[in-house]
């Protein structure tokens, strides 16, 4: 067995994922044709094409065209459910996936019980087909701030039926952090978590200001922490961790290429990294495929790789106990992995 099997294989945890962006393309022409909504592409090929990054709106733009493609609870409860079997081929054993509730409110003028019941019916099938099973992560579209109430108000009120933080998405270079920040000191005082996107389309003052104003538990991205010296120390000394998606950064160029991204540079900077895949079908990247970037582009180690999805479990949103339950497993899985390397 070579590091690219090792990859494949081996236990995983995924933390930065969107939902609407894991749609697989096939289901997308599907959920189009059975709902009559109009894509502006017919076939696989052409999805491909519609989702080549040209610049952010455009890529706001696709994800408007994806959540226009669903309509029904069932619609919700499929791709929830086909998200779990993705999992379960990468050996993906737990997520925190992000899901842009007001968005779906706002398109398809369903309540948000319906689409949360549909999505739970899918995530409950998935778990108990395939054994994977995650949390909701439902993020303020940062070019839409009037809806943040409405987004913290249904996190809130869904705690019991899988919400495990507020996260934050959009153009952080035309929004910033302030804009969400009494939203956000709300949700703290309610003790939801925070998991915002910052420093990815913007530089490390960005990421300074989510930090002061948005307390989080995790940053998605944060790769440009890299630019501050000051931060990169700060980063460290508290283990605030990045989920890092590599080749989504170059697919919608904050790095041209892989070797002028700085996850190598981060990592041996002592930070609390995970690796993450954002959106793979427009990226051409799961989970598996982002494993194998980190060994083939930044000379990851099997300890490497184990390190990495062990830092998973640690900056995932679960409480103590089943981290440490957790964490044993994929220790002992680990051991019987390494005897087949080759
Ligand atoms: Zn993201």
């Amino acid at each position: 067995m070579n590091l690219h099997d090792f990859a494949r294989l081996m236990p995983k945890v995924e933390l930065h994922i969107h939902l609407e962006g894991a749609i697989r393309p096939t289901t997308l022409l599907a959920l189009a044709r059975r709902n009559g909504r109009a894509l502006p592409v017919e076939d696989e090929a052409g999805l491909a094409e519609f989702y080549r990054f040209r610049d952010f709106p455009h890529f706001e733009e696709i994800y408007g065209t994806i959540i226009g493609c669903l309509s029904t609870p069932a619609d919700y409860e499929l791709i929830a459910y086909e998200f779990g079997r993705g999992c379960a081929e990468q050996n993906i054993r737990y997520a925190e996936v992000t899901f842009t509730i007001a968005s779906h409110i706002r398109r398809n003028s369903l309540p948000w019980q319906t689409i949360l019941a549909g999505l739970n019916a899918g995530r409950a099938a998935a778990r108990s087909d395939f054994g994977a099973d995650w949390g909701w992560i439902f993020d303020i579209d940062r070019n839409r701030p009037e809806t943040q109430e409405q987004v913290l108000g249904i996190a809130l009120a869904a705690r019991e039926h899988g919400v495990v933080a507020l996260g934050l998405a959009g153009d952080e270079g035309r929004y910033p952090a302030s804009v969400v920040a009494e939203t956000f000191r709300r949700a703290k005082e309610a003790g939801l978590p925070r998991v915002p996107h910052a420093g990815e389309l913007a530089g490390p003052e960005r990421i300074w200001e989510a930090i002061r104003l948005l307390t989080p538990a995790r940053l998605e991205h944060g790769v440009r922490s890299i630019e501050d010296p000051t931060l990169i120390a700060y980063l460290q000394e508290r283990q605030l961790p990045l989920d890092v998606c590599p080749t989504s950064n170059i697919r919608l160029g904050v790095y041209p290429s892989y070797a002028d991204h700085p996850l190598r540079r981060l990592w041996d900077a002592g930070l609390l990294l995970t690796v993450n895949s954002d959106d793979p079908p427009m990226f051409g990247a799961d989970l598996v495929h982002e494993y194998e970037v980190l060994v083939d582009h930044f000379g990851f180690t099997a300890d490497e790789l184990e390190q990495v999805s062990l830092n998973g479990i640690r900056a995932s949103l679960l409480p103590a106990p089943v981290k440490a339950r957790m964490e044993t497993e994929f220790r002992a899985e680990f051991v019987t992995l390494r005897q087949s390397l080759t």
